[in-house]
């Protein structure tokens, strides 16, 4: 332990883009001392920074260091390879997780077998793929006033960068929009046309520089710039909140570099420690709602890659083009309930083409995610009573499938990947392919809001837990509706009214 904050106005578990914001909102105020720990090493010097951001071998070393109880190296396999496992079912760990994040209990776990997490100061935010796009009807939670939620958006647009403009607008990029554009004429609006995405990122035109929770933190980040009532602590676990009644005292931590457990004592308590091992804490803590790690909710995600027809495109260069940056096809709740994502493979999480035949080619790839149609009390994480994982919390386990309606969504996000491909070029390989379960990334409602503590759900529309008048969850878990697109503008949308909601209670 460097200083020894042990009692605190607020503490903050997890240090993703949702405890930054939380962080910097309460931070600034100026008023709290605050305590954000986080599970996983600091992997650069400025906290939370995006690890594309790096130098490729210092950011292969911050990939591994955040694979917490697998930290190796992985190799990325083919197409063929991950085609081949969709089809059989048997996945190898590589086929599983993305570098920089992995398997929660480090190794194969049922049901949602992509199912991963990232263990490292900036949690997945060191990682993402930064495409940000706001939710639509449909995706929106009914019961959040709608001009409450776009004053949150607009909150979490400007401390997360972001802009549709990453990318410069060339007539290479124009003309490939006009071509997706027309080919999704029947199923867009006016307003939510083909358009570029909106990505956290800042650019001069020519680099890139990818959001993370450093860019949320601002000065924060850097250890000269906190004030002395702020404190990031990393190799840092929350074991257990200590509750007493209806009020959280504190919190037991684990210093993971010496193996001390120690108490701090906290007013106010954060949990923003990802979909699933929010639960498993406030599990851990036994704090049992009966809606807490149900309701699952992952985006099934339909992949492809295109060769660009490079003359129609009016592509006349040889070689990866920058230009082509990242196309968004908006869902639209009544005639395409899916987020459409066509990027450069500069921009794509995963491997979709050989990288050496992207790089001579102009590829690019697609994905399309899925709104869950049923979402049910039984798609659940389990924690077990005996088996600890990595960092001593309760093991956990799954129970989720996707029923006809949810594979009848994918069915036709193959069609729309197929209709993409054709307007664009060649598609490579057979057909679009279904991502092992989980591969989304953007796990939901297991800690879900409600608008009344009827056993549905875990929290109000703040984040406060309900019957507990100073905690809050936060992060993708809150959701508590089916969406398409990807979730982390929401979630830091939401921890903005998180933390307005904390400030007003502490005023007097
Ligand atoms: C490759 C990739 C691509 C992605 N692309 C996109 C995208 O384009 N758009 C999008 O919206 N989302 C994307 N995501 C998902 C996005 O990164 C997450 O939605 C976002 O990071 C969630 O933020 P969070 O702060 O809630 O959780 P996280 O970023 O997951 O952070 C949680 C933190 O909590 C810590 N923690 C967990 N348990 C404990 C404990 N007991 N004690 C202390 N600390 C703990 C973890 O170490 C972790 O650092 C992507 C993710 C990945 C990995």
């Amino acid at each position: 332990m460097r200083n020894a904050m042990i009692d605190v106005d607020v503490l903050i578990v997890g240090s993703g883009p949702v405890g930054a914001t939380c962080a910097r909102l309460l931070v600034d105020d100026g008023q709290l001392n605050v305590l954000m720990v986080d599970a996983g090493p600091l992997l650069t010097q400025r906290a939370g920074q995006h690890v594309r951001n790096l130098a490729e071998q210092p950011r292969l070393e911050a990939q591994v260091a955040a694979q917490g109880p697998t930290a190796f190296r992985y190799s990325v396999p083919s197409m063929p390879e991950r085609a081949n496992a969709a089809v059989s079912g048997d996945y190898r760990l590589e086929h599983l997780v993305r570098p920089g994040t992995h398997l929660p209990n480090g190794e194969r776990w049922g049901d949602l077998p992509a199912a991963a997490c990232s263990t490292n100061v900036g949690g997945m935010g060191a990682h993402w793929t930064c495409a940000c796009p706001p939710p639509a009807e449909g995706e929106a939670i009914s019961f959040i006033p709608a001009a409450q939620m776009q004053a949150a958006l607009a909150k979490a647009r400007e401390l997360l960068q972001v802009t549709a403009a990453a990318y410069p607008d060339t007539p290479v990029s124009q003309r490939l929009r006009e071509r997706l554009g027309s080919a999704f004429a029947d199923v867009t609006t006016a307003t939510r046309a083909v358009q570029r995405m909106p990505l956290a990122c800042s650019s001069d035109n020519t680099q890139r520089r990818w959001s993370g929770s450093d860019t949320i933190l601002g000065t924060l980040a850097e250890p000269s710039g906190r004030p002395e009532r702020f404190e990031i602590r990393h190799d840092t676990a929350c074991l257990q909140l200590r509750v007493k009644h209806d009020r959280i005292v504190g919190a037991d931590l684990l210093d993971r570099a010496s193996g001390t457990r120690y108490q701090v004592d906290a007013k106010t308590v954060i949990v923003a420690a990802d979909a699933l091992r929010t639960p498993q804490l406030l599990w851990a803590s036994g704090i049992r709602p009966e809606a807490l790690g149900r309701y699952l909710n992952d985006q099934p995600q339909v992949v492809h890659a295109v060769r660009l027809d490079a003359d129609e495109c009016g592509i006349s260069q040889s070689g990866a083009d920058p230009t082509v940056g990242v196309y968004w096809v908006p869902y639209d709740r009544q005639h395409h309930p899916f987020h459409g994502q066509v990027m450069q493979m500069e921009a794509c999480p995963v491997a979709l083409a050989d990288e050496a035949q992207a790089d001579v080619e102009h590829i690019v790839a697609m994905g399309w995610f899925c709104c869950k149609q049923d979402i049910r009390a039984q798609d659940r994480v389990h924690f077990s009573e005996t088996e600890k994982d990595f960092l001593g919390l309760p093991a956990m386990t799954l129970d989720y499938s996707l029923t006809d309606r949810d594979l009848e969504q994918v069915g036709k996000a193959r069609d729309l990947l197929q209709r993409a491909g054709k307007a664009l070029g060649t598609p490579l390989g057979e057909a679009p392919l279904m991502l092992p379960p989980g591969s989304s990334l953007h796990y939901q409602g297991t800690t879900r809001m409600g608008e009344a503590d009827d056993g549905t759900s875990v929290c109000d529309d703040h984040g406060q837990v309900w019957r507990f008048h100073n905690l809050y969850v936060a992060g993708n878990g809150v959701i508590p509706t089916p969406t398409a697109c990807n979730p982390t503008l929401t979630s830091v949308a939401l921890a903005v009214r998180t933390c307005e909601r904390i400030l007003q209670e502490r005023r007097p």
